[in-house]
C-alpha cells in the first residue's frame, strides 16, 4: 500500500492520517474536504469559539511543532467514488491503494424553513461565525431541539445577551441518552438560567417578513418572536456522494470492526461509519469526539496490517450554562440509576447506571474523580 486517499479533513480524518504516519507508514497520503480550512475542532463552535473567546487559529487540530506530510486537496467536495478512485465535484478525480471515507454527518433542517434568512445549523466554523454576528444582545432567538448541540447554543446564546427559548418535541429532551430521571436534571440547567424550555412541543411553520424570519408558529396554536432561529434536531450521515458506489450504507456506512467497508480496499471512520458493538448489542454510529479521533486511530491500525476489534465505551461531554456534564457508556429503558456521588440538585454529582447488577454507564458533573474512576471501571467491564 503506497498511497492512502481520506476523504473528510477533520477530527476522524486527520486522526487516522496522524496516526498512520506515526506508526512509520512512509507512503503518500491525500486529505480531501470540502471546507476550505485544514482541520479544526468543533466542540468550541458550540462554546468558546461560538462566544467569541477563540479564534480559527486557536481551535485547529494541526499541532505546531508536528510534521505530518500531507497532500491537502480543501475546498472542493467529493462527489462520487469509483473503485479506489474518488472523483471530485470539480470533474477531476484521485486514486489511491486504499480510500477512506471520514466525511462525518450534515445537519438535519426543517423543510419549512427552507431559504429564510436567520435560520441556521450549526457544524462548521462559517455556521458559527454567522451566528455569533447574529446573538446580539435582547436578540430573540428560540432553538428548536433540546440535545447536546441546542442546549450549548442555548447556553453560549444567553451568555452572550440574546433571549432564548428553547424548544422540543420530545416531552423528556434527552431521556434517550441519560434516562427519564437524570435528563430532567440535565435539562433543568434552562430553567435556572433563566432560558425557558418547552417541552412536547412542535414546530407548525415560520413567520416571516421580506424573507427574513420573524417567528416560529407552534403546532399548539403558540408563536414565539424570532430574529434567530437554531435548528438543532440532530444530523444525518454525509454519504448522499456515496450513492453509486457499491459502498453498503444503512444510516451511515457499514464497516466491520477494524472499519472496512463492503468494497476492499475502501474503509470508513469516524461519525459516519456505523461499526458492530458487542457492548451496544448491535451496530451503532457514535457522534461523539473522543469516538471520532480514536477510531481514526484504530482504522490506522486495521490498514497497516494490525487486528483490530474497535468496540470502546462511548465518551461524550458537554458544557452547559458553566456546567461540565460527561456521560460514558450506553442507557436502556429499565436500567436501574443510583446517585453515587454528589448532590443532582447542585449540579455536582455522579450517577451510576446499572442493568441487572452491571454498571452499564456512568453520568456526572462537577465532580471529575469520581466520574473517572467509574468510566474506568465500566471500560474494564466486558
Ligand atoms: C457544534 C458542535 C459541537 C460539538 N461538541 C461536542 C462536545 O462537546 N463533545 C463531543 O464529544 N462531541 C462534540 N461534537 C461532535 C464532534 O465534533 C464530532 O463527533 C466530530 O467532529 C466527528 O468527526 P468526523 O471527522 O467523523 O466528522 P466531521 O467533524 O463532521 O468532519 C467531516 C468532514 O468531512 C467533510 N465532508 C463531508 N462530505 C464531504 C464530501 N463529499 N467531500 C469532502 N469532504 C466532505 C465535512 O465538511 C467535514 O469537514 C460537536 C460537534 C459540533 C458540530
Amino acid at each position: 500500500m503506497d498511497r492512502v486517499v481520506i476523504v473528510g479533513a477533520s477530527l476522524a480524518g486527520w486522526s487516522l492520517a496522524r496516526s498512520l504516519r506515526t506508526r512509520g507508514f512512509g507512503g503518500s497520503i491525500e486529505l480531501i474536504g470540502d471546507e476550505p480550512h485544514r482541520p479544526y475542532d468543533r466542540p468550541p463552535l458550540s462554546k468558546a469559539y461560538l462566544a467569541g473567546d477563540l479564534d480559527l487559529g486557536g481551535i485547529s487540530l494541526l499541532v505546531a511543532d508536528e510534521d505530518v506530510p500531507v497532500t491537502w486537496r480543501l475546498g472542493v467536495p467529493a462527489a462520487g467514488l469509483r473503485d479506489h478512485t474518488v472523483v471530485l465535484a470539480d470533474g477531476s478525480d484521485v486514486s489511491g491503494d486504499a480510500v477512506v471515507i471520514a466525511t462525518g454527518t450534515s445537519p438535519r433542517s426543517l423543510p419549512a424553513a427552507a431559504g429564510l434568512r436567520g435560520v441556521h445549523t450549526l457544524r462548521t466554523c462559517s455556521d458559527a461565525d454567522a451566528l455569533r454576528a447574529a446573538f446580539v444582545p435582547g436578540a430573540n432567538v428560540v432553538i428548536i431541539g433540546a440535545g447536546f448541540i441546542g442546549a450549548e447554543v442555548a447556553s453560549t446564546a444567553s451568555k452572550l445577551g440574546a433571549s432564548v427559548t428553547v424548544l422540543d418535541a420530545s416531552d423528556s429532551p434527552m431521556a434517550h441518552v441519560f434516562g427519564p430521571s437524570m435528563a430532567s436534571v440535565v435539562t433543568s440547567l434552562h430553567g435556572i438560567n433563566g432560558v425557558p424550555l418547552l417541552t412536547g412541543v412542535s414546530v407548525a411553520g415560520f413567520s416571516s417578513e421580506g424573507g427574513a424570519v420573524t417567528g416560529v408558529a407552534l403546532a399548539d396554536g403558540r408563536e414565539l418572536p424570532a430574529d434567530v432561529v437554531v435548528v438543532g434536531i440532530g444530523v444525518a450521515p454525509a454519504t448522499g456522494w456515496l450513492a453509486d458506489s457499491g459502498v453498503a450504507l444503512d444510516n451511515g456506512v457499514v464497516v466491520d470492526a477494524a472499519g472496512r467497508t463492503s468494497v476492499p480496499g475502501v474503509w470508513a471512520c469516524g461519525d459516519v461509519a456505523r461499526y458492530p458493538s458487542v457492548r451496544a448489542g448491535g451496530s451503532i454510529r457514535v457522534e461523539h469526539w473522543t469516538h471520532a479521533r480514536e477510531h481514526g486511530a484504530a482504522v490506522a491500525a486495521g490498514l497497516l496490517g494490525e487486528p483490530v476489534e474497535y468496540d470502546p465505551v462511548p465518551y461524550v461531554w458537554s458544557e452547559q450554562y458553566g456546567v461540565m456534564v460527561q456521560f460514558a457508556g450506553f442507557v436502556r429503558p429499565g436500567d436501574d440509576v443510583e446517585v453515587v456521588d454528589g448532590d443532582p440538585s447542585e449540579h455536582r454529582f455522579v450517577a451510576a447506571y446499572r442493568r441487572e447488577g452491571k454498571l452499564v454507564a456512568v453520568l456526572g458533573a462537577r465532580i471529575p474523580r469520581t466520574f473517572v474512576r467509574l468510566r474506568r471501571e465500566l471500560a474494564a467491564t466486558p
